[in-house]
């Protein structure tokens, strides 16, 4: 209860509001503030207009667009789709093939695996071992009947960022549109839409210290990127995002882009020291890799897998920091990040790995403390592990009573190296009775558990009836998931193989 809240690392899932802008929006909501409706034709509504206007105005200059150039949306969920459905479905005479990249963030993926249901096809890049997609990767990709290319600027997962530049100029070489996430680089990252050459580009204000339910599509004025809404109902954004425009929530993200565009250097030099600091303390931990290392990432993210260790018992012990494993809104899927696995990682290590995203509040205090409370728990996961060796010896008592004569050490094993659960029992035992038992478990934490406690039952019991119930009623007297029964069955494997050894 009055444990302090957790160190929060998980700024790339979202940002908490900066407080300047908590107050600009307060000032667009009451009656003495701007709360008119912008599109009405009175002093209040005149008043929001002039707010929404300036508010664009800095949404623009973080970018280097022109105000007419932003459409505002729902966030860069919206704003993604936007692109991709809007941009395809208007364009469809030009051609009905499409490029992207298998480590997009979901909004893109499914935006995408929508089109193929209307009769587009979309090639699938898989980026290079660093995570890179080399502009000659995506040349070989482009067809004839090409239409729209979308590269997402940083990942979510990984940080690594692409060179949009070069991709975008690939695609303005041959006439066509290239659309970009840039939900995690706005605000992070130096970024010019005339620069870089985008026609479309997605970014959404949560993720920058303004408020969620808010993002903007940047749509190039002087080409021919023409989008088909997707919603219908008024003339707002061009008629492209009909409804009424949320003061508010520009006003906040058009202050969040300013205060973003004016500390970005300052900022992204103090994240790559911490992040610098974060890297040097879990390296020295020893069997940690950074995934994305080769390649030119955000300063703020650090993705790590950690060798020997189970994903969920990884981040089931660490109470003491918020972090996420792979992307926030895929911890409910129970395979193994996808990004990762595109980056040629094994499942065990996609599996194991945490996603640090350090942000404007990170201090070198907190980041000392979250390398500290991953020391401990990697050093408590990995003494359990059946993959560590030392620690594996047998308790002194039972040296002595082997010693003695009257006893004999049984050792049997379950699972596997590389497989979602390992189990090893090795018990003490004289005559037809066990006299002693210690385990060893890689797994989930329910493996972990429901081993400590099958292995507490052992002592006392005879060989006719060595294993104490079934899976199943362990799962019920633990509370395990049914669908993490399956893992179970390592602990039962390991405690047969005991037993055939048992003469
Ligand atoms: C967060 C994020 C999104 C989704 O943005 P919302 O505003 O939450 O809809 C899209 N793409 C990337 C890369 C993101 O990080």
């Amino acid at each position: 209860m009055n444990s302090p809240r957790p160190v929060y690392l998980d700024y790339a899932a979202t940002t908490p509001v900066d407080p300047e802008v908590v107050a600009v929006m307060n000032a667009c909501l009451t009656d003495s503030g701007t709360f008119g409706n912008p599109s009405s034709t009175h002093v209040h509504g005149l008043a929001a207009a002039a707010r929404v206007s300036a508010a664009r105005a800095q949404v623009a200059a973080l970018i280097g667009a022109t105000p007419e150039e932003i459409i505002f949306t729902s966030g860069a969920t919206e704003a993604n789709n936007l692109a991709i459905l809007g941009y395809a479905r208007a364009n469809a005479d030009r051609g009905r093939h499409l490029v992207s990249v298998r480590t997009e963030h979901k909004s893109v993926l499914d935006a995408l695996r929508q089109l193929t249901r209307e009769g587009f096809t979309v090639t699938w890049i898989t980026p290079g071992d660093g995570g890179v997609v080399e502009p000659a990767a995506l040349a070989a990709a482009l067809r004839p009947d090409t239409m729209l290319v979308s590269v997402m600027y940083a990942n979510n997962e990984t940080g690594v960022l692409q060179d949009i530049t070069a991709l975008a100029a690939v695609c303005r070489a041959r006439g066509i549109a290239f659309h970009s996430d840039a939900a995690q680089a706005a605000g992070k990252v130096p970024l010019d839409v005339r620069e870089c050459g985008a026609d479309l580009l997605s970014f959404t204000a949560h993720k920058l210290y303004g408020p969620k339910g808010v993002g903007a599509l940047y749509v190039r004025k002087d080409t021919h990127a023409f989008l088909q809404p997707l919603t219908f109902g008024g003339g707002q954004e061009r008629g492209l995002r009909p409804g009424t425009l949320p003061t508010h929530q520009l006003a906040g993200f058009g202050a969040a882009c300013e205060l973003a565009r004016h500390g970005l250097g300052a900022e992204t030099a103090r994240l790559a020291l911490l992040g610098a600091r974060l890297w040097a303390g879990l390296a020295a931990l020893g069997g940690v890799h950074l995934n994305g290392a080769a390649a030119p990432r955000l300063p703020g993210i650090l993705n790590v897998s950690f060798e020997g260790v189970q994903g969920e018992s990884l981040v089931a012990g660490l109470t003491g920091i918020a972090v996420s494993t792979g992307a926030a809104c895929d911890s409910d899927s129970p395979e193994p990040s996808y990004v990762l696995r595109a980056l040629g990682r094994d499942r065990q290590l996609a599996e194991s790995s945490l996603r640090f995203s350090l942000g404007r509040s990170t201090s070198e205090s907190e980041v000392d403390r979250a390398i500290e409370a991953v020391r401990e728990v990697l050093a408590g996961l990995r003494a359990w592990s059946p993959g560590t060796v030392a620690g594996d010896d047998l308790p002194s008592a039972w040296v002595t009573e082997l010693a003695g004569g009257t006893g004999r050490t049984l050792r049997g094993e379950g699972g596997g190296a590389g497989e979602d659960s390992w189990v090893r029992f090795q018990l003490l035992v004289a005559g037809d009775t066990v006299k002693d038992a210690r385990f060893k478990a890689f797994g989930c934490p329910h493996t972990m558990s429901t081993a400590a406690w099958v292995c507490a039952q052992l002592p006392g019991r005879r060989r006719t009836a060595l294993i104490p119930g079934t899976p199943q009623e362990w799962s019920q007297a633990q509370r395990v998931p049914v669908e993490k029964l399956g893992r179970l069955f390592a602990i039962e494997d390991a405690l047969r193989a005991c037993l055939a050894q048992w003469p």
